[in-house]
């Protein structure tokens, strides 16, 4: 299967210019000006982009593809992600997560739901454990399920100051992250601890001890949900400055914003504040629930968080003026690099064919994954097997 791609303006992240890319069996094969016809027995699908901007897949590290939620009984445990809703939202890359509940979620749905989204046709991999102390896992052992299950990339989402965590200790932290650390380095995998940070007066101060504290690098760890305060966001930037951890935002969907900072503008705020684009990622906590808790901690209202998000945030860093392959970077390359994702987050040759076209406002025109079409002209043109 051929698929050319002709005058398309390409951001590699950095900009090639306007040119043409050419896809065989899932990967980038040729970039170049005016690619001549394949021969006749090549079987090919010409696509004109028309000078609209080509960008590498979406890499979202947060998702929760089983569904999140239930936090406020069974009927508000969230139905999973199809893959058509993500690959729609220019993501052709995610990382499952688990969260609150994994007592009714277990690690070897998540594992079989990215088994199930890469057979579809998308990219796929996921975080063991959830936000609970001990981590479940699938193997008995941190280190067993990065050394033996190939889309578990690390631990995650622990949860940490927050009143839904199993209030782990600094000790406890520690010897988590260590099999982290140690694991990945046995499977030859980036080994990250993705933490899911609440809104407790804590904030990220385990995360600076453990790192003060130990040997372990502090590239390990990954704290997401950072732009939910303020408080918390200064902090990360301090982190991220001083330490050199990678912090994810959230694109939380701007109902479910609360006290938040949109992610564009915490994205922007962390650049002001000289944190260096490379140790900045952003998720879109999609399929997880947004619920808002009174002072008692009582579920007031429950939202649901959504992939589309990504797009928004990254429209918004353009319309600060930032670079284009910059305001990339937290969707594409950083998230590659960090998760040690080969082939991932750049249109080069040799890297698999996950290609988003954006319209001028920011709407997928196209989107490819792994050389497979799922949105052609601004129309889903690719389902998974239970979406109609
Ligand atoms: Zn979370």
């Amino acid at each position: 299967m051929f698929i050319l791609l002709r005058d398309a303006d390409v951001h590699a992240p950095e900009p090639l210019g306007r040119t043409d890319v050419l896809v065989a069996h899932g990967r980038v094969v040729a970039i170049a000006p005016a690619i001549g016809e394949l021969p006749a027995a090549c079987a090919c699908e010409t696509i004109d982009l028309g000078g609209r901007r080509l960008v590498p897949g979406l890499i979202d590290a947060h998702v929760h593809v089983t569904g999140g939620g239930g936090e406020a009984g069974p009927e508000t445990r969230v139905p999973p992600l199809a893959p058509g809703t993500i690959a729609q939202a220019g993501v052709t890359t995610v990382v499952g997560v688990l969260g609150t509940d994994g007592t009714s979620r277990s690690v070897a749905e998540l594992v079989a739901t990215v088994l199930g989204l890469r057979a579809e046709g998308l990219s796929a991999w996921c975080w063991t454990g959830n936000y609970e102390v001990p981590v479940h896992t699938l193997t008995g052992s941190i280190r067993g399920d990065l050394a033996w299950v190939d889309p578990i990339i690390g631990v995650g989402e622990l949860a940490l100051s927050d009143h839904r965590s199993s209030q782990p200790t600094l000790d406890e932290l520690l010897r988590v992250a260590a099999d982290v650390h140690t694991g990945g380095m046995i499977a030859g995998k980036a080994g990250v601890l993705h933490l899911h940070m609440g809104d407790g007066r804590r904030g990220l101060d385990l995360v600076r001890r453990a790192i003060e504290g130990s040997e372990l690098p502090a590239s390990m760890f990954h704290p997401t949900h950072v732009n939910r305060n303020a408080g918390l966001l200064r902090e990360a930037q301090a982190l991220a400055k001083e330490h050199g951890c990678t912090i994810d935002v959230t694109a939380f969907p701007a109902q479910d914003l609360g006290e938040g900072i949109a992610a564009g503008d915490a994205i922007a705020a962390c650049l002001q504040a000289g944190v260096p684009i490379e140790r900045i990622t952003c998720s879109s906590d999609g399929g997880g629930c947004m619920p808002t808790f009174d002072a008692d901690g009582r579920l007031v209202a429950m939202g649901v968080g959504d992939p589309s998000t990504l797009l928004v945030a990254l429209q918004r860093l353009l319309g600060f003026g930032l670079a284009t392959a910059s305001a990339l970077a937290p969707f594409s390359t950083n998230v590659a690099r960090l998760l040690r994702l080969p082939r991932k987050g750049r249109i080069c040759v040799g890297g698999d064919a996950d290609l988003v076209g954006l319209e001028d406002d920011g709407t997928p025109w196209c989107v490819i994954a792994r050389g497979q079409p799922w949105v052609m002209g601004g129309v889903p043109t690719r389902r998974g097997t239970f979406e109609s």
